[in-house]
């Protein structure tokens, strides 16, 4: 695939690096990628996702923007509080970019409706607010073999990590958290707080890891990082990174 002409001059920035090039931003022009949760996470990650060219964009969420989502999800404004945020981000992509395809989806996702919710997507982006769902989406993301990059945030810390729980020596999500948190009572603590700007340094670093996971069939950033988890500290501020590794009895991804 080549990219059409008048798409050019919009990713002039993309095409002279020799890690993406021509090739890559086709490549990226015919992406499908879901994103689950558009708050602190999805919100960034979505506007660099869409910036990059990623064709079609899935948004997923069941929530409302609230004012006190202002402080850190950029895409809202205030005069959208009350509304909601998976039918505003369907709205910012086509205005931002309107040969982008975009679909958007209130659902909250369960077990019974990840599978649906994920299918066809080449990479799901999760940046959604409670472990239930990072599991039912991890879990769907193994079955129908599509790479999953998982973000969390909170107060100074972020957590980025790309996974393919169903290659036969890579972690899943679940390998990494186990199964003490499939419980819809075990939120993320919203009541801890977190730095707006830390949200978008994850948001970002996602949309990053994102874009190295679709590049990787050409080459393009290299490794994936498959199995890597990125801790980003904001107060440090550092980055480190450790290695998950493959539970041999994961309930997620274990054959
Ligand atoms: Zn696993």
């Amino acid at each position: 695939m080549i990219l059409p002409t008048n798409r050019l001059g919009r990713f002039a920035r993309h095409i002279v690096l020799p890690e993406v090039g021509g090739a890559g931003q086709a490549v990226l022009a015919q992406a499908r990628v879901v994103l689950i949760g558009l708050g602190g996470i999805g919100a960034p990650a979505l506007q660099y996702l869409a910036a990059a060219g990623v064709g079609t964009l899935v948004v997923v969420d069941d929530d409302v923007v609230e004012e006190s989502n202002l402080q850190r999800q950029t895409i809202y404004r205030e005069d959208e509080i009350g509304h909601r945020k998976a039918e505003l981000a369907e709205v910012w992509v086509s205005e931002f970019d309107s040969e982008l395809e975009v679909h958007w989806k209130v659902q909250r996702v369960t077990p019974d409706n990840a599978g649906e919710v994920i299918a066809g997507a080449d990479l799901v982006l999760d940046g959604c607010d409670n472990f239930a769902t990072r599991l039912a989406v991890s879990d769907a993301c193994v079955a129908a073999r599509i790479p999953l990059l998982s973000a969390a945030v909170g107060r100074f810390q972020g957590q980025v990590g790309a996974f393919a729980g169903h290659l036969p020596d890579q972690p899943c999500y679940r390998c990494y958290v186990g199964d003490a948190f499939d419980a819809d009572d075990c939120d993320t603590c919203a009541e801890d707080g977190m730095l707006g700007a830390m949200a978008g340094w994850s948001g970002t670093f996602a949309a990053l890891q994102a874009i190295r996971v679709l590049l990787a069939p050409t080459g393009g950033m290299g490794d994936p990082q498959w199995g890597k988890l990125h801790l980003l500290d904001g107060l440090a501020p550092s980055l480190r990174t450790m290695t998950i590794a493959k539970d041999p009895a994961c309930r997620g991804c274990a054959s």
